[in-house]
């Protein structure tokens, strides 16, 4: 019996990738607005022609690769467009595996507008969003767990978020999947070198020992799950609804409950005046909030639409905060939002401004909710909704191992698990044992790349942003 192919496991990324697209791209690989330095980054086959006709033939050949040179970078008629350093990573050695030219010059708008424009003329192409990434995917310089790091790094909203997606920026999760995915092989070449012998053949001792490994790799697969599943909370949050009648302190709630986290408060225009949605992180794990206020009957057909999209928020949302003064009864208006959420959202009813009805901040769980008493004012209290959201996200206080994950992600992992309990489900038919593994097997080298559909590349990169 030979044993499983390698190549659903062993290396990174498809080998050779035949239609890699090597026509040159250019883009300003630094953000919009003025800055000390900006960035514009050419990768492809005629980066060396163009650096010729972009900064002169004389000072081009004097490109050493990844040696910073000081060059006039000039425009058709010999004039300066900027001065900066132009430096080279020669192909292979490169972000994308290609010729790269990075120019840096001076961070403004339209200095770097110029220069693009001027790099475009000279035949480059202007870059699709993520393309850099891309090439480095599809010429193995990286997996696809790790390009998939890169957004997760720049779009990383807290330093814990940024801190995961670094660990799997460098290859940490994408190890900790080859090493599942290398015990699998070994264990699948175990069971089917099983295979060819009349099953009395094989002694219960033997078959005790193929299951208690695979027990083993299951253990570890939980392991790595419950940190990609952390991982993902930190990327994607929680989102909660809020219900309350204006003036109980929603706002204040809000500011209190981010500010101790010296997080920022970012009210973004929904589609309608009344459509407030925020977004604080608590431990680093991004909550979306969504208030409820702007939910009224209206004729207003535009607001009628921003309406159905709240809702549909609403329905989505992972919990829901209930806010009345202490003392008060929750109104009609709220009772109806309420009775509207799904029964198995988690909900807590927040009773506010305690510091002024002489109540003591406590909390207290009921039939279907949680009751916390507490201040938006004093602060007094909110340290219990805080650890109530934290946990109804799932969040475990220790992050260490924590690697940004998608849900894309985690899909795979669970996939791999299933098809790993139905293996310890085979008893001693060996065959399908097998078969399930390389089910198992299948499931995890998709999140490292190995067998991605070329829509799902698409989906991944077209999410960058250009420059990337
Ligand atoms: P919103 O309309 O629900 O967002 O309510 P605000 O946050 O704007 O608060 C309404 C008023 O209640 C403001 O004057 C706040 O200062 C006050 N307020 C909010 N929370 C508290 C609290 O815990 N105690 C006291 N005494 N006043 C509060």
């Amino acid at each position: 019996m030979p044993p499983p192919q390698q190549a659903e496991s062993s290396s990174p990324v498809p080998g050779a990738v035949p239609n890699v697209p090597r026509e040159t791209i250019a883009a300003i690989a630094t953000a919009a607005g003025r800055a000390g330095i900006g960035v514009v980054r050419l990768s492809g086959k005629t980066v060396r022609e163009l650096s010729e006709r972009l900064l002169g033939p004389g000072l081009s050949s004097a490109l050493q690769p990844r040696h910073a040179t000081l060059a006039i970078f000039r425009d058709g008629q010999g004039e300066a467009i900027d001065q900066g350093v132009a430096l080279l990573f020669a192909a292979p050695h490169s972000y994308t595996g290609e010729d790269v030219l990075e120019l840096q010059g001076h961070g403004g708008p339209a200095v770097l507008q110029r220069l693009l424009q001027r790099c475009l003329e000279l035949g480059a192409r202007l870059a699709e969003p993520g393309e850099f990434t891309l090439r480095a995917y599809l010429n193995g310089k990286i997996d696809l767990a790790q390009a998939e790091s890169v957004a997760d790094l720049i779009d990383a909203s807290s330093a814990q978020a940024a801190q995961s997606a670094a660990r799997s920026l460098v290859g940490q999760f994408s190890q900790q999947i080859h090493k599942l995915t290398h015990r699998l092989i070994e264990l699948r070449a175990q069971v089917e070198a099983t295979i060819d012998f009349p099953e009395e053949e094989i002694d219960l001792e033997s078959h005790q020992a193929l299951i208690n490994k695979l027990a083993a790799v299951t253990g570890d697969l939980d392991g790595l799950t419950a940190n990609a599943a952390q991982g993902a909370l930190l990327r994607d949050g929680l989102t909660v609804v809020l219900i309350g009648r204006p003036n109980v302190g929603k706002s204040s709630l809000l500011n209190r409950l981010a500010g101790e986290d010296l997080a920022i408060v970012t009210p973004i225009a929904g589609t309608t005046r009344d459509q407030v949605r925020a977004t604080i992180t608590l431990n680093g794990v991004p909550v979306h909030l969504i208030d409820t206020a702007g939910l009224r009957e209206t004729e207003d057909t535009v607001e009628k639409i921003g309406i159905e999209r709240t809702w549909a928020a609403v329905r989505a949302a992972g919990a829901a905060v209930l806010i009345a003064e202490a003392g008060e009864m929750v109104g009609p208006e709220q009772a109806e939002i309420l009775a509207q959420l799904p029964g198995s959202l988690p909900v807590a009813w927040v009773y506010n401004k305690i510091d002024i009805h002489g109540t003591e901040p406590r909390q207290q769980e009921e039939a279907n909710h949680i009751s916390i008493y507490l201040s938006a004012l004093t602060g007094e209290g909110v340290d219990a909704l805080r650890q109530w959201m934290l946990k109804v996200a799932g969040w475990q206080p220790d992050g260490g191992g924590v690697f940004m994950a998608r849900a894309r992600h985690l899909d795979a992992l669970r996939l791999a698990r299933q098809h790993l309990a139905a293996a310890a489900g085979t008893g001693r038919q060996f065959e399908l044992f097998a078969e399930e593994l390389r089910l198992a097997q299948r499931a995890l080298s998709s999140i490292t790349g190995e067998f991605s559909a070329d829509d799902l590349l698409g989906e991944i990169f077209s999410r960058f942003c250009i420059g990337k």
